[in-house]
């Protein structure tokens, strides 16, 4: 399921808010970026609201895929 873009109240930048089942969702980082699938990596959050662990890729890596950083580790700090 697809988030709709918002802004953060606090921090005010771009937010996603997914939701999935009944009363589910998360805030997200509006934009995706592309993760590797790493056990010990991030946690990071699909489209559809799963949960996939793993790291920020880096360019021209394969086996990548869309997945947003939730928002509670990037609220308040600068980019
Ligand atoms: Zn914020």
């Amino acid at each position: 399921m697809k988030g709709s873009v918002e802004r953060c109240r606090k921090c005010g930048k771009k937010i996603s808010v997914i939701t999935w089942g009944v009363y589910r969702k998360v805030v997200v980082d509006a934009r995706t970026i592309d993760v590797v699938p790493d056990w010990e990596g991030e946690e990071f959050v699909r489209y559809d609201g799963s949960k996939i662990r793993g790291r920020e890729a880096e360019p021209g890596t394969l086996q990548t895929e869309p997945a947003y950083r939730p928002h509670r580790k990037t609220c308040g700090i600068e980019e």
